[in-house]
């Protein structure tokens, strides 16, 4: 982009601008219900007329969440480039940094400049920086800066009611649960989307886009070698995925190959997968408070698989040697996968709610960390996956129809149902958990001495271990 410091506003430089960003949907993959929402915004975007006569008014703003990586930016500037209008991004952070009074008239100069070059787009990437709730923890100093400059963003969203010029602003968080609720409601932030990991289908999608430019020996190979790569690399984001390829593309450079084989990009998958973890292979020099949380993870995890037995993932052996945010837990390799049943779904739901849900009851709902994140992910994915992929929901239809018209409002709808799924399946896991708790602790004991634990052990303990019955638990 070119910064607007050119244009001698100096303090707007932090803004860059350009005219159009060059970007279209077709570089956005996976995921199409979430592209075709916003195709629609677009078509409104570009014909405010013809649609403000049928009474049909855009969205003021639309905010995307999920993951880094999952391509909110990349979205962002789509919808600039696939309406051609003028596209300004600016950071959260940039905001709340420098000198006091300064957040709130950057926020105005932000505003009025896109407002000059309306219709134009806004992006506010990490919104969360400067939409934090207000009256919340102050993370990082600049609260009173922060609460400023987040009042000038409701003032100029609000203030567009009444201009004529149409300025959409899109918002991109990781963090929807920390952002302050005045943000998203009704005239502001209306259209709130969740950009998630990618399915496998997904994923595949996203590494046929990226291996455009790339030398393959032949069409054929390039297909079977995709495929081999989006069903391992599970939880990978499309920048993740993108790197793979890139990875794949230097290493073989390297050899002075022209083409990129198996090799180099199974190469590539591992050492992307090897930043996933936090830490390191021995757990020796580990403190002995993450050891316990690690223990209870893998404990309830393993517990909670004894508890569904029919489950098409029956698990080895788990230890707390690896520092991940990923669980240690492996599994078998089954075909089952190929006839799953609602309930299957549902049970898988409830077993990635784990993780999260034995660090709360062990540690407070105040006290949950990085310890239960990837789980936290995978159950919202189970969720999103029954829902939407599976043809066994309301909502499926759109999936397997490609379009979003068929149900209205499919993302809103998405959020509210997977959202029912999740409390659904906490409690359940939660009740569990507690049940089961004399088996917990104990499988949790044999790894805090050990590091290590066999399925045949752990099978062994679950079988033996009194239960709880749930009724005296809530007396
Ligand atoms: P975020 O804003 O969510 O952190 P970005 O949009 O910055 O993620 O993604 C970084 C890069 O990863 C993008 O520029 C793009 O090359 C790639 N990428 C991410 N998601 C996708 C996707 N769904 N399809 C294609 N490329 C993607």
């Amino acid at each position: 982009y070119d910064s607007l410091g050119s244009l001698g506003k100096s303090r707007a430089k932090f803004i860059s601008a350009s005219e159009t960003t060059g970007v279209t949907f077709d570089d956005f993959a996976g995921q199409e219900y979430i592209k075709k929402e916003l195709q629609e915004i677009v078509k409104i975007l570009k014909n405010e007329e013809e649609y403000q006569d049928k009474g049909i008014v855009c969205p003021k703003g639309v905010l995307l969440h999920g993951p880094p990586g999952t391509g909110k930016t990349l979205l962002a500037k789509a919808i600039a480039g696939e309406a051609g209008l003028p596209f300004f991004a600016a950071n959260g952070t940039e905001f709340v940094e420098m000198f006091m009074g300064v957040a709130a008239s950057r926020v105005k100069d932000l505003f009025s400049t896109a407002r000059s070059f309306a219709p134009s787009i806004i992006f506010i990437d990490e919104i969360d920086a400067i939409g934090s709730k207000r009256g919340g923890p102050d993370i990082g100093g600049g609260g009173a800066e922060r609460e400023q400059g987040l009042l000038q963003i409701l003032n100029e969203m609000d203030g567009f009611k009444e201009s004529t010029s149409q300025v959409l602003v899109i918002g991109a968080t990781n963090r929807l649960d920390i952002l302050d609720p005045a943000l998203i409601r009704k005239g502001r932030f209306d259209k709130v989307i969740r950009v998630g990991r990618p399915s496998r289908v997904g994923r595949l999608a996203i590494l046929k886009v990226h291996a455009k430019n790339k030398f393959f020996r032949s069409e054929e190979e390039k297909q079977v070698l995709l495929e081999e790569i989006a069903e391992l690399a599970v939880d990978f984001t499309g920048a993740e995925l993108q790197n793979i390829l890139n990875e794949a593309g230097i290493l073989t450079a390297r050899k002075d190959q022209d083409f990129i084989t198996r090799e180099e990009l199974l190469e590539s998958l591992n050492r992307q997968k090897g930043t996933f973890k936090t830490g390191q292979e021995d757990s020796s020099d580990v403190p002995q408070d993450l050891k316990i949380r690690l223990a209870y993870r893998e404990s309830a995890i393993a517990v909670l698989a004894c508890f569904y037995p029919e489950s098409n993932r029956p698990f080895l052996e788990t230890d707390i040697f690896s520092v991940s945010s990923k669980p240690n837990i492996k599994y078998a390799k089954t075909s089952a996968e190929a006839f799953l049943k609602k309930s299957d779904y549902i049970n898988a739901i409830v077993r990635a709610c784990a993780s999260r849900a034995i660090e709360e009851e062990m540690f407070g709902l105040e006290n949950v960390s990085w310890v239960s994140a990837k789980s936290s992910i995978e159950a919202l994915e189970c969720a999103e996956r029954l829902i939407l992929q599976t043809g066994m929901t309301a909502l499926s239809k759109a999936f397997y129809r490609k379009y979003s018209d068929v149900v209205p409002n499919l993302a809103e709808k998405l959020e509210v149902l997977c959202a029912a799924y999740l409390a659904f399946a906490e409690e359940k896991c939660k009740a569990i958990l507690r049940e089961c708790r004399p088996a917990v602790e104990m499988v949790t004991e044999v790894l805090l001495e050990k590091g290590a634990i066999k399925a045949e052990q752990i099978w062994e303990i679950y079988k033996k271990a009194p239960r709880i019955p749930q009724q005296a638990v809530n007396e």
